[in-house]
């Protein structure tokens, strides 16, 4: 733990950024910057990166006066924290006007200290599946030419290579060519949900663009269950991920879903058959379970159906489906997650923490995966209509208030093997 708060750091706007000790570094929550305590700074984790964030004015504390005041020698530095890490408190800043909106990436607080970067963040995930030092690329590439040989005529094979891969680096499929832990598979074209802050698509007015672009074919049963079926019967702790970055909504490929998960179960028992998904459709929910599906990941910003709604603009579908979604999957024993999208000051106010609590027992949820919201929060806000975020708790607070009432749920990052969903959660994954 650090015995003062570190100070703020600042970029000479050419990408090299440098402290100012004569301010200490803040954090952001919802609209308003604040002290952070310093128990809550950690070293900024391997894999981790730093922003600097045009047109924005870091805001300090001053270390004589104890005054907050802007750093006006540079724009401020925002941290990118690596997966498995849930940051506790946003950049704190000034937007000037005509600054430009940010990318789709999040901006955690970040500071300065003893030669070192610091976050305010917890490791809140112990699998080490994505951590940075795991890659090889040498074992990548090798990965990649035996599986586009093995598989010529594999669409899909072909778009997991060359853009998930090779292009975008996704995590998920660099595990899988590396032959371990989850596979992404990718399969719709379409979604019926507009999110403000899709990754994979972005509409032509808004001035940001989507990290990756959405998959413009639909996989073939056959396609998916050529490459799945030897990943789930190889793999350490297999999962196959049905919904992945580079995709619209799964739930709207169903039936070709559904073919799949019967095909690879003829084959072999072993492993999780899983849905990341936006759970706009339960009844397309009970079919995939019908057919064998162990485990869903409900993506949410909000437990709050009008925070929801203004985020997702979902077409046809309502708040109410993606929770009718989760109980139909415990319903068949199955698991299930929320992809939590972590905003400080929203994630953590009163009225969020309370309808937390309800989600958790009315569906009987099994985990929250705590993660960094990839947004520009002044963007966010003020899409959703948000001018005022009220008492918060704190996002380390309010993980200990949901542990407290609720041990059975269970805390992370990722998508759960099925040796932690059936067996001891505390799995030593580096074995
Ligand atoms: S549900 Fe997913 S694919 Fe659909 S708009 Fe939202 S982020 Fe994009």
């Amino acid at each position: 733990m650090l015995k003062q708060s570190p100070f703020i750091l600042y970029s000479d706007g050419k990408g090299n950024i440098f402290e100012d000790i004569s301010l200490y570094a803040t954090g952001r929550s919802g609209w308003d910057a604040l002290p952070v305590p310093e128990e809550d700074w950690i070293e900024l984790p391997e894999g981790g990166s730093l922003y600097e964030l045009p047109g924005r004015r870091g805001i300090g504390i001053d270390v004589l006066t104890g005054e907050m005041r802007l750093c006006t020698k540079g724009w401020a530095v925002a941290a990118f924290i690596p997966p498995a890490h849930t940051g506790l408190y946003l950049a704190a800043y000034e937007t000037e006007k005509g600054a430009p909106t940010l990318p789709l990436f999040c901006y955690t607080a970040a500071a300065w200290q003893d030669s070192k970067f610091f976050v305010p963040a917890v490791r809140i995930e112990q699998d080490i599946r994505q951590d940075c030092e795991g890659y090889d690329w040498d074992t990548i590439n090798k990965g990649v030419s035996t599986i586009l040989e093995a598989y010529p005529q594999n669409r899909l094979i072909r778009h997991l290579a060359e853009n998930c891969c090779l292009t975008y680096h996704c995590p998920a499929a660099r595990n899988y060519f590396m032959g371990r832990w989850e596979c992404p598979v990718p399969s719709s074209p379409a979604c019926n949900a507009n999110c403000l802050g899709c990754i994979s698509f972005q509409p032509q007015e808004e001035s940001i663009t989507s990290p990756q672009d959405r998959l413009n074919f639909k996989p073939l049963p056959e396609e998916i269950v050529e490459f799945t079926v030897p990943h789930l019967q190889t793999a350490p702790f297999p999962i196959v991920s049905f919904g992945q970055g580079c995709e619209g909504e799964p739930l709207l490929m169903w039936e070709t879903i559904r073919e799949s998960i019967l095909e690879m179960r003829k084959h072999t028992d072993r492993g999780s058959i899983n849905i990341n998904t936006n759970g706009s459709k339960p009844n397309a929910v009970r079919a995939l379970c019908e057919a064998g599906l162990d485990s869903i990941r409900v993506s949410t910003n909000s437990a709050r159906k009008s925070v929801y709604e203004a985020y997702y603009r979902p077409n046809n579908y309502t708040f109410e489906d993606i929770v009718e979604s989760l109980k139909v999957m415990r319903s068949y024993g199955g698991w299930t997650s929320i992809n939590y999208f972590v905003f400080p000051g929203m994630t953590d106010s009163v009225e969020e923490y309370e309808a937390l609590r309800e989600l958790i027992r009315e569906t009987g949820l099994n985990m929250i995966q705590w993660r960094n919201f990839n947004i520009d929060p002044d963007w966010y806000l003020g899409k959703i209509g948000v001018v005022e975020t009220g008492e918060f708790l704190g996002i380390k607070q309010l993980m200990e208030l949901i542990h407290e009432e609720f041990p059975e749920v269970k805390f992370g990052y990722f998508n759960p093997p099925m040796e932690r969903i059936k067996g001891r959660f505390e799995v030593d994954f580096a074995h």
